[in-house]
């Protein structure tokens, strides 16, 4: 598809990164070409021309920009985001040498407007927090494999006191450091629900495929296949008092390898490590406080690994939530493993990576569904996309990675992002419930495209991804 000049252009005035290497611009002012997401000075349109390569706008005789550096982009090199990802390696390696936000700055080499800038962009998140939520991984770590009292493992991992520690530590996890620490042990575990926090909304979204064969919601009770460190599991969670009491059952047997797995599991379900705080506060400050009114604690639900979200955004494509669910369905029931209670497994990678298409339009796959869910199925088997790699990647490269899998486009990619890997600031453009949410917003005689969808959007950086999750319900009826 070629765009046209006013939609690069576009793209150009707003630095989008995400257009970077579809097309380069030249300024015929300046006698220089640049990255689409570039934060030079922008020039008006009519000097600017297109080049789908460096090599075409060198031939315009224009130079490369200094500043964004479009042919190392192009050679696949980005130091810049490179040096960030090094950076965020060291930090999430040892947090404990980092005192605050402001050392980490100073060690990225970056003035603080820039570092934050590429902390933002690259991983959806502040120095601050990434180094928060390095320290308490560390902990986590540290509670299980060593027996040291908690003031040493507070300190190891870098956090100044005991009830700072503690703090943090409850709310990303709905535990105390203690508790966790229990998950050695044999038996269940219980998860905290953070005040306010708005269960049945939760619920509604849980029990929104009743036929599911992998999934199922009675009361307060819901029962989910998970896959537990390897392990195929059924994992039961019983909802009351504001508390999430979890118990786990597997043929295998449960080890303490699976009770973490879980944890990790119900934690993502709830969502428990996203800033719904902060998103109500800038809500309200932007003056659309409707946008989170009753629902103020919502957070966005993560799917139980990669592979589910992947799975579901291929599925999930172009026909609506009913069919995708009996799409879904069917190729669990027949390719999945039967646990206890009736309900199923998801098929591995390798299961599916097996198919001929044949095989899946039986099921009433379209050709092309068919074709992606088998070829990205086989990337998988084979090794060449490690989806376990993509939670520890810069969002930048997990995007980048992704993208390149034939049968995603920027709408999975975002939703995977967003509800597979926790990123905070992704838009998953030409979702109809994102943009007939905007429009219910911001009262719009239409739903907006693609551009405006955008633009709407971008108020909400860096929280995007839990605007997306409260547009998704702004037209629904309080449940
Ligand atoms: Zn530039």
């Amino acid at each position: 598809m070629r765009m046209t000049h006013a939609h690069m252009y576009s793209r150009f005035l707003a630095s989008d990164p995400a257009w970077n290497g579809r097309f380069f611009t030249g300024v015929l002012t300046t006698g220089i070409y640049c990255l689409p997401s570039c934060k030079a000075r922008k020039p008006r349109s009519e000097n600017v021309r297109f080049f789908d390569s460096c090599v075409a706008a060198r031939a315009a005789g224009l130079r490369p920009c200094l500043k964004c550096h479009p042919d190392d982009f192009a050679r696949g090199a980005d130091p810049v985001l490179e040096s960030i990802e090094t950076l965020v390696d060291e930090v999430r390696a040892n947090p404990g040498r980092f005192k605050d936000a402001r050392s980490v700055v100073r060690r990225s080499g970056f003035g603080t407007t820039r570092c934050f800038e590429l902390f933002r962009q690259h991983f959806h998140a502040t120095p601050a927090d990434l180094l928060l939520r390095a320290k308490i991984d560390a902990a986590r770590r540290l509670l299980i494999v060593r027996d040291a009292p908690l003031t040493d493992v507070a300190l190891e991992a870098g956090f100044e006191s005991i009830s700072v520690f503690h703090e943090h530590f409850r709310s990303a996890n709905g535990m105390t450091p203690a508790a966790y620490r229990g998950l050695r042990a044999d038996g269940g575990f219980a998860v905290d629900l953070p005040p306010g926090y708005p269960l049945p909304h939760l619920l509604r979204t849980l029990g929104r495929d009743p036929q599911s064969v992998t999934e199922r919601l009675t009361g307060p009770v819901y029962e989910t296949a998970a896959d537990l460190d390897g392990t195929p599991a059924l994992l039961r969670i019983h909802f009351a008092d504001g508390s999430a009491a979890v118990s786990l059952d597997a043929a295998a047997g449960i080890g303490t390898g699976q009770r973490i797995a879980a944890h990790r599991h119900v934690v993502g379900l709830l969502g428990l490590d996203q800033d719904a705080a902060a998103f109500a506060r800038l809500a309200r400050r932007l003056g659309v406080a409707r946008l989170v009114s009753g629902r103020a604690g919502l957070r966005l639900s993560r799917t139980p690994g990669a592979w589910d979200g992947l799975l579901w955004s291929i599925i999930g494509q172009q026909i609506n939530l009913r069919f995708a669910c009996v799409l879904k369905r069917r190729l669990v029931e027949n390719l999945g493993t039967p646990l206890k209670g009736g309900l199923f497994s998801l098929p591995a990678p390798a299961a599916i990576a097996r198919l001929e298409p044949a095989g899946l339009r039986r099921w009433q796959y379209s050709s092309k569904k068919a074709e992606y869910l088998i070829g990205a199925a086989r990337l998988i088997a084979e090794g060449k996309l490690d989806l376990a790699a993509l939670h520890s990647m810069s969002a930048t490269r997990a995007e980048r990675t992704l993208l390149a899998v034939r049968g995603l486009g920027p709408w999975s990619v975002n939703y995977l992002m967003m509800r597979s890997l926790g990123l905070a600031d992704c838009v998953p453009i030409g979702d109809t419930g994102v943009t007939s949410g905007l429009r219910t917003l911001f009262k719009l005689e239409e739903r907006p495209d693609a551009d405006a969808t955008r633009r709407l959007m971008s108020v909400f950086s860096p929280h995007r991804s839990l605007a997306t999750a409260h547009l998704w319900q702004i037209n629904k009826p309080a449940p």
